[in-house]
């Protein structure tokens, strides 16, 4: 089965080098149409563009593709709607929406400031919503949708320095979540993706032969399936070097402690059979936690919940 795009319109944040580069490359490549985001310096209402933007278009329309160049700051409402509205006047639809566009503020909770905070959530989080409301509506309308987060193994696992980034690239996972179960009904799948690429953001901390292997382009296949027309939903794959891997969030069984032992003692005292991991699964919604917990009240105690 090859993955094709042809007749699709992809929309790249961030595209104007690293990975949004490669992605949107490898979209244009097998067919799609694609906006070539990037936030220029001066980029007004209308949508400027940064010479990455025009350089990635340049590359993509030197190979036989189309795409356009939007220089929307993806937090700016107006510029992310005109970016939108571009695609869907000149080209007739959104049907592929990648969330890349980021920067880093790093700093140690102890020295950071309330504006190395905002910035970072501004942009992973708050532009990854705002470029999906945009999109959502024509999306709604087609009956399709692909859209892809991009996190980071620092939101899912920690590295020191980046609390404002680890918890934006956390909270789309969460923002993921809710619109994987709002977007079913209408074939709109939503993914994640939590790369590891030398660029322009981690070039400099990585030793040579490392960059070598983290080329962005070793990444770009796992976005392409995300995105493609059998793509699955509610995904985080990571991808790194070549390496493909998915990052599965799972709830223990647990235990249950009836009123008379539910204290702090007891809780400490089970914490092994609490974190035992051998029953452990992954629920589609947030309701079926409480279902678990509830159903183990309920057996112990034998009520019925008829
Ligand atoms: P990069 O710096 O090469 O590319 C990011 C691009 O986003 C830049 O061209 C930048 O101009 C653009 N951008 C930033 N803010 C923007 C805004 N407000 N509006 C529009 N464009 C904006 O970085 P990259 O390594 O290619 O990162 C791409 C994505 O992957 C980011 O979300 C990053 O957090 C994530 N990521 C990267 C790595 C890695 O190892 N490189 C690891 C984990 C996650």
């Amino acid at each position: 089965m090859t993955i094709r795009f042809d007749n699709r319109v992809a929309i790249v944040t961030g595209a104007g080098a690293g990975l949004g580069r490669s992605h949107a490359l490898g979209l244009a490549a097998r067919g799609a149409k694609v906006v070539v985001n990037d936030y220029g310096g001066g980029s007004g209402p209308d949508g400027g563009t940064s010479a990455g933007a025009e350089e990635t278009v340049a590359l993509i329309r030197a190979a036989g593709g189309t795409a356009m160049a939007h220089g929307a700051d993806v937090a700016n409402p107006e510029q992310v709607a005109d970016m939108v509205a571009r695609a869907v006047r000149d080209w007739g639809s959104a049907d592929i929406l990648v969330n890349n566009a980021g920067i880093l503020r790093d700093t140690s909770f102890a020295k950071m400031t309330l504006a190395d905070w905002e910035a970072v959530i501004r942009v992973h989080l708050t532009g990854s919503a705002i470029c999906t409301m945009a999109c959502w509506p024509h999306m709604k309308a087609a009956n399709y949708g692909r859209i892809v987060m991009t996190s980071s193994s620092s939101g899912i696992y920690g590295n020191f320095g980046q609390s404002n980034y680890g918890a934006a690239k956390m909270a789309v996972v969460g923002l993921m979540n809710v619109l994987h179960i709002e977007g079913a009904k209408n074939n709109i799948r939503v993914n994640t993706l939590a790369p590891g690429a030398a660029t322009q953001m981690t070039r400099d901390l990585l030793p040579p032969a490392i960059v070598a292997l983290m080329e962005p382009e070793a990444v770009t296949p796992g976005l392409l399936y995300l995105v493609s027309e059998d793509a699955p939903s509610r995904v985080i794959l990571d991808a790194t070097a070549g390496g493909f891997a998915r990052t599965v969030i799972m709830e223990t069984s647990g235990i249950y402690l009836p009123p008379e032992d539910c204290t702090p003692e007891n809780v400490a005292a089970q914490f092994a059979a609490i974190s035992d991991v051998s029953g452990a699964e992954a629920y589609e919604q947030g309701g079926q936690q409480v279902t678990k917990f509830i159903t183990k009240a309920a057996t112990a105690l034998g009520v019925s919940l008829g």
